[in-house]
């Protein structure tokens, strides 16, 4: 379970006035469930995400996950608490002068991992997302869809309990969104590993997401759950998210 408990965050110089991006949200993630962000640009969604592993440590409020206060950690603890918490994001973020496996191994090898173990751990994560055959390629020669495979990749090596995702298809076709979206059904069914995904793509919402919470202007404005998986998308002029998609 993801746990934030009236959580803040702002940005800037007091005296320029403070940007408040995450305004005092409280939100409960279920374990092993696939949760959807939405709302406009701005909202505070990524922020939100970035809050959630403290990527960004809030100004104030509590951050629990899996039982654990990431909020009263040291530097160290973190750092390890960390390591069950995956993310992805829309531009992929390999690094471009390592192949395929190479980039897979980085989290083992801050974590340490001997090298052989970590050959066996890095195979095993690529068949999981069905890039075997290109653990030795660079990031410039596979697709998009293929980069967000290394990603996902990568961001399982730890087995983590929780994978953290950025608009991971807002760079992606349709087509290839559809298998993208495949892959992360496949880390929620069968590791077991809860999901939260920011997105302003309606369709991935009802394609993924069961439940949904709603941004805007720093605060949560709506949640529900979805029971249907027929995303409404050509609704004339909807009136809200929850209308799109219930
Ligand atoms: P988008 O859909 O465009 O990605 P978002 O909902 O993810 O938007 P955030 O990136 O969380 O929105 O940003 C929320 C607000 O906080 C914005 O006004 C943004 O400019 C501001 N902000 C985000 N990160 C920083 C930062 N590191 N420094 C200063 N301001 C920031
Ligand atoms: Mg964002």
């Amino acid at each position: 379970m993801i746990s934030l408990h009236e959580v803040s965050k702002s940005y800037g110089q007091q005296r320029n006035g403070r940007l408040a991006a995450v305004q005092a949200v409280t939100l409960k993630i279920e374990d092993g469930s696939i949760h959807g962000i939405i709302g406009p640009s701005g909202a505070g969604k990524s922020t939100l995400l970035r809050l959630m592993n403290m990527l960004e440590s809030p100004d104030t409020g509590r951050v629990v996950v899996e039982g654990k206060d990431l909020t009263a950690m040291g530097e160290a603890q973190l750092r390890e608490a960390r390591r069950s918490i995956g993310m992805i994001f829309q531009q992929f973020n390999l690094l471009q002068n390592r192949t395929v496996s190479g980039n897979v191994s980085i989290p083992l090898e801050l974590a340490g991992m001997p090298k052989k173990e970590r050959a066996e751990r890095v195979r095993e994560c690529l068949q999981f997302v069905g890039l075997l055959d290109k653990a030795d390629e660079y990031p410039s020669a596979l697709s998009g869809g293929q980069k967000q495979r290394v990603a996902i990749a990568r961001a399982l090596t730890n087995s983590p309990k929780v994978l953290l995702c950025d608009e991971p298809t807002s760079s992606l076709d349709p087509k290839t969104t559809n298998d993208i979206l495949a892959v992360l059904r496949h880390v929620n069914e069968s590791l077991g590993v809860t999901i939260v995904i920011v997105t302003h793509e309606m369709n991935v919402v009802a394609q993924i997401c069961k439940q949904v919470s709603v941004m805007e202007d720093g605060r949560l404005t709506d949640s529900f759950t979805l029971t249907k998986r027929t995303p409404a998308v050509n609704a004339p002029r909807p009136k809200s998210y929850r209308e799109q998609l219930l």
